[in-house]
């Protein structure tokens, strides 16, 4: 199922939210729509799905029109609103049994409800209001609530907004296990997020796509060094470290921690084990950080 859009423009009175965008996504593929606050996510999405109209272009899903076809794109699609809408006085089934109702499940409505209650781990939490759910709960609900009627392509918006640590996980845990089978745009403003769920990554700022490409690839362009923070248990001098072959720079944040430069094409973490372990040296932590993206983010979306 593909999501082709086509020169689209979208204004609200004067502004200009959404400026000539184009892109397709090809069935399967789980991309991430990435951009600051006001890029014009939100707004992409809400054409997709059927919710407003573009000022100019078009956009298909599966082939079908979301002006001409909305009711077939409907039936597609599943939504992820930002902010997640819910009715905080029903119960959790009760709100999916309303939901199956609209798309009109009929007979398996049942079934389908306790598939989707296992599906998205919302089991112990099945019978209760959703206003006392736990935000992660409540985003297992607007994800249930998105896949009941078997879509095949999921927009969901901002799905890990709001969520602690453990929570955050667990959705994109459930997003990349969803993802295998369906056709996925996701929206977001963390780079790790992308580089997390993501096969391919558009960035969208001040309703532009400034980069479309797999998150392989821009992590590739953006990166010219790894970065690599260790512990050792000892002291260790930088002369040292600068011969583990791919080290660039060697320097010392604070008593035994290092931060090494390395080139990107070789992961040297291995090498700093066997030096560690060549001069009686305990690894106390090693940490290779994910800056990539954000810097081609940061580099694409500065004025
Ligand atoms: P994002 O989701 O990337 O944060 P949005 O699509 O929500 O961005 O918004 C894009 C731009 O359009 C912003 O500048 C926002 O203020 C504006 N905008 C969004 N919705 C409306 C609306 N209903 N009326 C007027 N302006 C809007
Ligand atoms: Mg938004």
């Amino acid at each position: 199922m593909s999501i082709i859009s086509k020169n689209i423009t979208k204004l609200y009175g004067k502004q200009k939210a959404l400026d000539d965008v184009s892109f397709a996504i090809q069935p399967g593929e789980v991309v991430g729509l990435l951009g600051p606050n006001g890029a014009g996510k939100s707004t992409m999405m809400k054409i997709i799905t059927c919710f407003i109209p573009p000022t100019s272009g078009e956009v298909t899903v599966d082939g079908y029109d979301v002006m001409d076809n909305s009711i077939e794109v409907r039936k597609i699609i599943g939504y992820l609103p930002e902010h997640n809408p819910l009715y905080m006085d029903m119960y959790v089934k009760e709100y999916l049994l309303y939901i199956a109702g609209i798309y009109k499940l009929g007979k398996i409505k049942k079934e389908r409800i306790s598939e989707i209650i296992d599906i998205t781990g919302l089991g112990p939490e099945q019978n209760k209001k959703i206003g006392a759910l736990s935000k992660g709960f409540c985003q297992r609900t607007g994800l249930a609530q998105a896949l009941l009627h078997y879509p095949d392509v999921l927009i969901l918006d901002e799905p890990t907004s709001g969520l602690d640590p453990n929570q955050l996980l667990e959705i994109r845990n459930l997003i990349k296990k969803i993802g295998k089978e369906k056709t996925i745009l996701l929206s977001t403003h963390i780079m790790q997020e992308v580089e997390a769920i993501c096969d391919r990554v558009i960035i969208i700022h001040e309703g532009r796509i400034v980069a479309d490409d797999s998150t392989s690839n821009l992590s590739k362009i953006s990166t010219n060094q790894d970065i690599i923070t260790v512990e050792f248990s000892d002291k260790v001098s930088g002369e040292a470290l600068s011969v583990i072959p791919g080290v660039i720079k060697a320097k010392n944040l604070k008593d035994f921690i290092w931060e090494i430069s390395a080139n990107p094409k070789k992961d040297i973490r291995k090498d700093i084990f066997q030096f560690a372990v060549s001069n009686q040296l305990t690894v106390l932590s090693m940490n290779k950080e994910i800056k990539s993206l954000e810097e081609v983010f940061r580099s694409l979306t500065k004025k």
